[in-house]
């Protein structure tokens, strides 16, 4: 399925109950998601395939998997430094191995971009870390490629001259960028536009989401609804059309429940009015 340049979409948290979230994508007025990583038993291919049917009864286009991993916790960034992502060592080897699991999940229905957090990558390249890791993405890497399938890097973690560096250190055709500008408002990692022109001819998605810088050492900052924050939503968007992006804008909304359902038609809105300016 098609989309239009810069089509307006959202980030589609599925559990246990893939039909249920689907249909969360019609309720907000879009037809386009990202897609979180469901349930293991929906990643077996037979479960894929079923689902693949699923969202094309409901005409919704899937434009990016995303790879979540057992024990992940987001509560302030020391615990994001210890569980997040392919970094922490003791569950690296076991994460890799999940991560192709849901790249050939991927494959299945069909979807093309495959992006994940991977973790705070050490900022000194010298590190022996930061070599264990970019061997590791790159073996995620390789492995999508045998399906030409791209690794979308999540941003936030890391300021943008750190991720521009580690792309380059990856050296793989097919890793790219999902950028996300809120993420480096919330880890305090600089300013997201000017590391959004910094990677810019990487980026392969967006993360609509808007956030308030942290207020005292080692938490995270605080989420808020789009246009709230300190993000610049509209210059976002044009910086993005000035970089030739066509991808689509997905929204992000990290709550639960109907207020998450009422924010986010209101971030579509929003989006509407920017994207209409900026296109004309
Ligand atoms: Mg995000």
């Amino acid at each position: 399925m098609a989309l239009e340049p810069m089509a307006i979409g959202v980030m589609l948290g599925v559990g246990e109950a893939p039909e249920e979230s689907i249909q969360k994508v019609l309720d907000v007025g879009v037809t386009n998601a990202q897609m979180g990583r469901p349930a293991d038993a929906w990643l077996k291919p037979a479960k894929a395939q079923e689902l693949k049917k699923l969202i094309r009864r409901k005409k919704i286009a899937i434009t990016t998997v995303f790879c979540g991993f057992d024990g992940e916790s987001y509560a302030d960034i020391p615990t994001v430094r210890a569980t997040v992502g392919l970094v922490p060592k003791a569950t690296r080897a076991a994460r890799l191995k999940k991560a192709k699991q849901i790249a050939d999940f991927a494959k299945i229905l069909g979807v093309k971009n495959v992006a994940a957090h991977i973790g705070f990558v050490p900022e000194d390249p010298t590190d022996p870390g930061y070599k264990e890791i970019v061997r590791t993405v790159r073996n995620f890497a390789d492995h999508l490629a045998k399906s030409k399938q791209n690794l979308c890097l999540e941003t936030g973690q890391e300021s943008g001259e750190c991720l521009l560096r580690f792309i380059q250190d990856l050296g793989r055709k097919n890793v790219k960028v999902n950028f996300d500008p809120a993420n480096m408002i919330l880890y305090g990692s600089g300013d997201p536009i000017a590391a959004l022109k910094l990677v810019g001819k990487y980026v392969a998605g967006v993360h609509c989401k808007d956030g308030a810088p942290p207020t005292e050492k080692d938490k995270l900052g605080t989420e808020m609804p789009l246009g709230k924050g300190d993000v610049g939503i509209q210059r976002f968007v044009q910086t993005l059309a000035g970089l030739g992006y066509k991808g689509p804008l997905t929204i992000e909304r990290e709550i639960t429940g109907d207020q998450q359902r009422k924010d986010i038609v209101k971030a579509r809105k929003l989006l509407e009015r920017i994207r209409a300016k900026v296109l004309a």
